[in-house]
């Protein structure tokens, strides 16, 4: 539901906003009244606010489809180089507010729907998520889409349309307990299904050799269905396309049971096959080695391929209708962004349709794979890197297993040739694990099959190169690259702040909005009162706006003047919420022990979803809930500290969770962060940093500089010196009295009165199997964040901190990430060039030329 508003506040916005046109106005009503009748079929008297969002949906959606068109025949007439970006996931959120702002027709939209009597943000309320998405690395797909269309590139994304997104987290007694995200019940209104252009693929069955080479055959089919999602540019009348596919049985499927008579059973397993593109799996740097899981990773690249290779052969000029000289030219037309190796078939896949299918030779298709191809690693954490077992590629995909054992038998050859009789070095960079079960390393098979191999910050990147890929790197360090990862401005500010966006504009005008770094600008008034004021009062508002909501959905109350501390991922042990939560028990043991002293009240808000499968991160949000029950009803700590659970953390949530903090929590032990990209998010809102010297985290601090950022805790060698030297956490608990009540309190019982060993497994952790460390950084963590409060004190630091920290996020704008990645991997520059306006009929725009 959304607040009220005034009529002075709601004409203020919209001014602030461009003035909405008249003329543009009466057309949305009518457009509006038009769908509520046409697409709704209902009358004003019946319909609900659910037709409502459709029938604003709809008319926002008619605004695109000339652009979308024209904007796709201008691809095929200027026939550009394309990028493809495949991704097993695209965490998209909603669409409604972010399609307005694009197209430039927000204000209007507001005035219209204010017109009718109806409040467009109860109806923006009414949208589902798109959750196709874990966390950072499918925000960061979804992010990168908008940055291109905004780039003017010729891109598209291709993923899963899955039918079931990230589940829906409920708290019961402190648990998580997951729903199903049922998100397409009520129909989606942005996607255009295409059965027009449904591919096949094939699974299971075998290799056979003919005269003209090798031949998978015997195998199952399964149809992929594609659905186009417009991405709209921001005002730039570009909509490029994210298509996603979906499993469709073929109407032959199990013939067999029809000719043995049993047709009502081979219909209803037609529903089997469809159940590739059901369901996302919801985990998040943790590999699953799933059957359905490696035929919806092949389900994704093989229908890509097929439709990426259409589309080339179909260009307009040249003569590429299938001539196997033509596919010289394929590396110039098509660039393909691997997002982690979840798409890595794609290697072996292009290799099988040139080779088998186009007739080419080898040593021709493995140059054009490998010039094709480019992998983005993701994290460097071991049971997130994914290696099938040998075993299950034998039995669903024979052929791409044969090119696997070809491409590493050269690979190898290329080791051996380096590095003669180094066989260990051979048994580490086989793409073949032979110890134990056979497995394919899937990372050595992107980084072989590719020209470009990136991490996602500077610091990741050093890993990768002298770490987890050294041999690698060695071998080929002409690949290796940097692409330190960004966030598009327009949702992450422009969408989900619009108090600081108008602050902004006000001040250096709109140009931040495609070019972040003119923020730099605001340095100036960093110091200056009236602007710290004018900030402060955003925040204010802000924050007053999340109290509400969370006292509304939740029931909680929570003091707007308190300092909002919030630290919202996903759960993991390495991002360390435990180590929050020793600070929330110290701080509570220290109100305890000392009621009357001076204390700068905080409201800690940790919310985001643990795998349903990791035990240990959901006992971490049982313990987040469990204290939050003490601390929370101590009448001796009152409005000095709360503690919140945020309950189901999703893109939706984070745009009404970041513009309201005070205090971004990036706490991660140095090394395992591969960027983040939620510390950006909080950077460009103006809430100041706590964090170690990790991911992204680094290069933050670089551009705001030290004093404007709260770094603790040890670097990535100092963590490596402590592994080599021996860890040991009671080294830690022995010497810090504060440290040992606090892990003590959470071995005993403390916070859980009905089960004394409720969260022994967690004091367990801590103390003796802890692979991140939390102990050795309490020390630093906890003198840390004294700093913080003693900071938060003093309001106008605390501004002019936060100001330098927005005037210096302009390096995290996704569109600069971007053009990095179209300079230095795709050979594809951005266009900034406008496209024609479709609402403009064509002679008028002619005659303006
Ligand atoms: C940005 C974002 C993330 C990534 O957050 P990190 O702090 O970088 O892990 C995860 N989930 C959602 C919903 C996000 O918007």
């Amino acid at each position: 539901m959304a607040t009220p508003q005034s009529d002075v506040e709601r004409r203020k916005q919209i001014s602030v906003r461009g003035i909405a046109e008249i003329d543009d106005v009466n057309e949305i009503k009518k457009t509006f009244n038009r769908h509520v009748h046409y697409t709704l079929v209902k009358d004003r008297n019946v319909a609900t606010s659910r037709d409502y969002y459709f029938a604003l949906a709809h008319t926002v959606r008619d605004h695109l489809v000339s652009r979308w068109i024209r904007t796709q025949q201008h691809y095929y007439n200027i026939d550009p180089k394309r990028v493809y970006y495949l991704s097993l996931e695209f965490y998209m959120g909603r669409s409604l507010s972010n399609t307005m702002i694009n197209l430039g027709i927000q204000s209007s939209c507001d005035e219209a729907l204010y017109q009718l009597g109806l409040d467009i943000e109860e109806l923006e309320e009414l949208e589902e998520d798109a959750g196709l998405g874990n966390g950072g690395l499918g925000r960061l797909a979804a992010c990168f889409l908008d940055s291109m269309a905004t780039l003017g590139m010729a891109a598209y994304g291709y993923g899963i349309r899955y039918e079931y997104g990230i589940f829906a987290q409920k708290i019961v007694n402190g648990e998580q307990q997951e729903e199903p995200d049922d998100w397409l019940r009520f129909g989606n209104p942005w996607e255009k299904a295409r059965p027009e252009y449904m591919l096949p693929v094939n699974f299971y069955g075998n290799v056979i050799d003919t005269p003209e080479g090798k031949k998978w055959v015997n195998t199952q089919v399964i149809f992929a269905l594609p659905y186009d999602n417009p991405i709209p540019g921001y005002k730039n009348n570009v909509v490029n396309t994210l298509r996603l596919w979906s499993a469709k049985s073929p109407v032959d499927f199990n013939l067999k049971f029809f000719n043995d008579g049993d047709y009502i059973q081979a219909v209803i397993d037609r529903n089997l096959a469809e159940n590739i593109s059901r369901v996302l799996y919801p985990n998040d740097n943790f590999f699953e080695g799933k059957e359905l899981r490696l035929k919806q990773e092949y389900f994704m690249v093989a229908a890509t391929l097929q439709d990426i290779i259409r589309r080339f052969k179909s260009a307009k000029f040249g003569t590429r209708a299938s001539t196997r000289n033509s596919f010289e030219e394929f590396p110039d037309k098509v660039a393909i962004q691997l997002n982690d190796t979840h798409p890595s078939l794609a290697i072996p896949e292009l290799m099988r349709l040139l080779v088998d299918v186009e007739g080419l030779s080898w040593d021709q298709a493995w140059d054009i794979t490998t010039r094709t191809c480019a992998y983005t690693n993701h994290t460097v954490l071991p049971e997130a890197l994914e290696r099938w077992p040998v075993s299950l590629f034998q039995n669903i995909l024979p052929r791409h297993l044969d090119i696997i054992y070809k491409i590493n038998h050269i690979h190898l050859e290329n080791v051996l040739k380096k590095w003669p009789g180094d066989l260990e070095r051979m048994r580490a960079m086989s793409l073949v694990e032979e110890d134990g079960d056979k497995r394919i390393n899937m990372a050595n098979l992107s980084i072989v099959g590719s020209h470009a191999v990136n991490g996602v910050a500077r610091i990741h990147s050093e890993i990768i190169k002298d770490d987890l890929f050294k041999n690698f790197y060695e071998l080929s360090p002409e690949k290796f690259q940097n692409k330190t990862n960004g966030i598009t401005p327009r949702r992450w500010l422009l969408l989900c702040n619009p108090g600081l966006s108008d602050l902004i504009s006000e001040k250096i005008g709109e140009k931040w909005i495609v070019h972040l770094d003119e923020l730099q600008k605001l340095k100036a008034y960093a110091k200056e009162p009236a602007f710290q004021r004018a900030v402060m009062k955003v925040k204010q508002e802000n924050k007053l706006r999340l109290a509400q909501i969370l006292e509304r959905e939740y029931g909680v109350k929570v003091n707007p003047a308190s300092m909002f501390d919030i630290h919202v991922k996903r759960i993991h042990e390495y991002k360390r919420q435990l180590l929050n939560v020793l600070h929330i028990i110290t701080l509570y043991n220290r109100i305890k022990k000392n009621p009357s002293a001076k204390f700068a009240p905080r409201t800690v808000m940790i919310g985001g979803k643990a795998a349903p499968g990791y035990y240990t991160a959901k006992k971490i949000i049982k313990l987040i809930n469990y204290v939050a029950n003490v601390v929370n009803n101590d009448p001796i700590v009152g409005d000095k500290l709360k503690v919140i659970f945020l309950e189901n953390y999703r893109v939706t949530l984070a745009e009404k969770i970041i513009p309201a903090a005070d205090l971004s929590e990036q706490i991660s032990t140095a090394g395992t962060e591969a960027s983040g990209t939620g510390n950006m998010k909080f950077q460009l809102n103006g809430a100041l940093t706590i964090g170690t010297l990790d991911g992204a985290n680094v290069e933050m601090a670089e551009e705001m500089g030290r004093e404007n950022i709260f770094i603790f805790g040890m670097t990535v060698e100092e963590v490596e010196a402590l592994k080599q030297k021996g860890y040991n956490a009671y080294d830690y608990y022995n010497s810090n009295p504060e440290l040992k009540q606090v892990v003590d309190q959470i071995q005993n019982g403390f916070f859980s009165p009905n089960n004394s060993d409720e969260f022994k497994d967690l004091a367990d952790i801590l103390l003796k199997y802890d692979r991140f460390y939390l102990l050795a950084d309490y020390a630093a963590y906890i003198k840390k964040q004294e700093e913080v409060s003693t900071t938060y004190q003093d309001q106008s630091k605390w501004l002019e901190m936060a100001i330098n920290n927005i005037a210096t996020s302009g390096k995290f704008s996704s569109d600069r990430t971007i053009i990095e990645y179209g300079r230095e991997i795709w050979g594809v520059e951005p266009s900034y060039e406008q496209l024609p306006d479709p609402s403009v009929p064509r002679e008028l725009a002619l005659k303006d030329n």
